[in-house]
C-alpha cells in the first residue's frame, strides 16, 4: 500500500475495464454500501496501518523470505527467486487478507464473522483471526467438501468456529457461498462477511488486493537488496480467484517491463470436461456479485469446475485478472493435474520445499518459458503442501 498504481485501479463503481461492479440483490445493498463508503478511509488510516503491519510482522511472520533457488536456477539456466508465502502463519498468503478484514470488521463495529470455504484454507485463516480477536465465527462449507477436507474442518472447530454444512446443489463452494450470502441478508447489522479472494462485489476485489499487496511491496525491496534491481523480468503466480497473484503483481501493474504470468488449472485437460481453465473456457457473465469471466452453460448456469487442487477449483476469476487477460497485460498458462503433481515433487527434491498443490501449478510452467540467462524470475510460492500430503501420496510423478 502507499504507492500509486493508476491504470489498473478500479473506477469509483469498482470497474476494471468491463469487469467488476456490484451485482447484488437489493437486500444486500445496505451491507455492501456500508463497507464501500468507508473502506478506503478506514484502511488508509495511520493507526489501522500500524496495527495491520504490527500483526503481519509479529503474528504472521512477515516479511516472508525472497529465496534465491540455486539448484532450480541452474537447471533452467536463469535466476529464480521464490517468494515464501508458504511460511506465513497458517501456511499460505490467505491470512494477509483475513488479518486486514478482521481489523476492518472491528472498526465497522461488527461482532459476528461469517465466511465461506471450499478446501477449508480460507475457513482456517478466518477462524484463526476470529480466535485472535475473540469474535464469533461461522464458516459455511459444502457438505461434500466437509467430508473431503476433514483436517481443515477439525482445525476450524478447534479454533472455535462453527462449521455449517451447505446441503443444496452440488454441496460444494458455490453452495456454501449462497448460504453465507443468505446469512448476511438476515444479519445485516452485527455481521461482517470475510470473502477470501479478489472476487465478489465491489469493494471486495480492491480491498483484498490492497491487503495482499504487501507481497509485491516486499518483493521490491528484497530484490533490490539481493540483486540491486527492484524489478524482476517475470512474476509467476497461480490463479484460483486471484488473490495471491494480485498481491504479487500489484506494485508492478503499471510497469510493462515486468511480465506478469498467471497459471490456471487445466484439470484433466482443457477440453476434457474436467477443467478449471476459466480464461479459455470462460465467457463474460456475473458470478458472486461481479461481472467477470466464468464457466457457464448457454443458459448462464455455472458449470462445475475440476482441479486436483481445491484452491484452484473455482468456476470464475477476479475482475482485475479478467481485465489483465483481456488487455494482454498478463499472459495465462493452463497446467494439468499431472503436471502439477510432477512440479510439486520436482521442487521438493530440488530445493527441499513441499509446495501446496495450487502453487505447484505455477512452478510447472518454468519448463515452458525460454528464459534468458540474466532474467530475474519471481515465483510466488503461495502455500505449503502439508494439507495436500494425502493427494501427493496417492499420486506419484508420471509422464
Ligand atoms: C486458496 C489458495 C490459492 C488460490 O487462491 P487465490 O485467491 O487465487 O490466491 C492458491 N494457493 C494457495 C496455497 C491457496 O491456499
Amino acid at each position: 500500500m502507499g504507492q500509486t498504481v493508476n491504470n489498473f485501479r478500479p473506477t469509483e463503481k469498482g470497474y476494471y475495464g468491463p469487469y467488476g461492479g456490484a451485482f447484488i440483490p437489493e437486500m444486500l445493498y445496505a451491507n455492501i454500501e456500508n463497507i464501500r463508503s468507508q473502506y478506503q478511509e478506514i484502511i488508509s488510516d495511520t493507526a489501522f496501518q500500524e496495527e495491520f503491519h504490527h500483526l503481519l510482522k509479529h503474528y504472521v511472520g512477515r516479511p516472508t523470505p525472497l529465496y534465491f533457488a540455486r539448484r532450480l536456477s541452474e537447471e533452467f539456466a536463469t535466476n529464480i527467486y521464490l517468494k515464501r508465502e508458504d511460511l506465513c502463519h497458517t501456511g499460505a498468503h490467505k491470512v494477509n487478507n483475513t488479518i486486514g478484514q478482521i481489523l476492518l470488521a472491528q472498526r465497522l463495529k461488527k461482532k459476528r464473522i461469517i465466511a465461506e470455504t471450499g478446501a477449508g484454507q480460507h475457513g482456517v485463516a478466518t477462524a484463526t483471526v476470529c480466535a485472535l480477536m475473540g469474535l464469533e465465527c461461522i464458516v459455511y462449507m459444502g457438505e461434500h467438501d466437509i467430508a473431503r477436507q476433514a483436517p481443515n474442518v477439525q482445525r476450524m472447530k478447534m479454533l472455535g468456529a462453527e462449521v455449517r454444512p451447505a446441503l443444496s446443489g452440488s454441496k460444494t463452494l458455490k453452495d456454501a457461498t449462497n448460504e453465507a450470502i443468505r446469512d448476511w441478508i438476515n444479519n445485516p447489522n452485527d455481521t461482517h462477511y470475510i470473502i477470501g479472494s479478489v472476487v465478489g462485489p465491489h469493494p471486495y476485489p480492491d480491498m483484498v488486493t490492497q491487503f495482499q499487496s504487501i507481497i509485491s511491496e516486499e518483493i521490491k525491496w528484497q530484490l533490490k537488496e539481493q540483486t540491486s534491481k527492484e524489478n524482476p523480468d517475470y512474476i509467476i503466480a497461480c490463479v484460483g480467484g486471484g488473490s495471491n497473484a494480485a498481491g504479487a503483481f500489484y506494485h508492478y501493474l503499471d510497469n510493462e517491463e515486468v511480465k506478469l504470468i498467471l497459471v490456471e488449472a487445466a484439470g484433466e485437460g482443457i477440453n476434457s470436461g474436467k477443467s478449471a481453465a476459466t480464461s479459455v473456457l470462460g465467457t463474460q457473465g456475473v458470478i458472486h456479485g461481479s461481472m467477470t469471466l466464468l464457466m457457464q452453460d448457454e443458459f448462464g448456469q455455472i458449470l462445475e469446475p475440476h482441479s486436483i487442487s481445491a484452491g484452484l477449483d473455482y468456476p470464475g476469476i477476479g475482475p482485475l485478472h479478467a481485465h489483465l487477460i483481456n488487455t494482454k497485460r498478463a499472459q495465462v498458462f493452463a497446467v494439468t493435474d499431472n503436471e502439477a503433481i510432477n512440479a510439486a515433487y520436482h521442487l521438493t527434491r530440488k530445493e527441499g520445499i513441499i509446495p501446496a498443490l495450487e502453487t505447484a501449478h505455477a512452478l510447472s510452467i518454468l519448463k515452458d518459458i525460454k528464459f534468458k540467462e540474466d532474467d530475474i524470475v519471481v515465483v510466488n510460492l503461495s502455500g505449503r503442501g502439508d494439507k495436500d500430503m494425502n493427494t501427493y501420496m496417492a499420486n506419484t510423478p508420471k509422464k
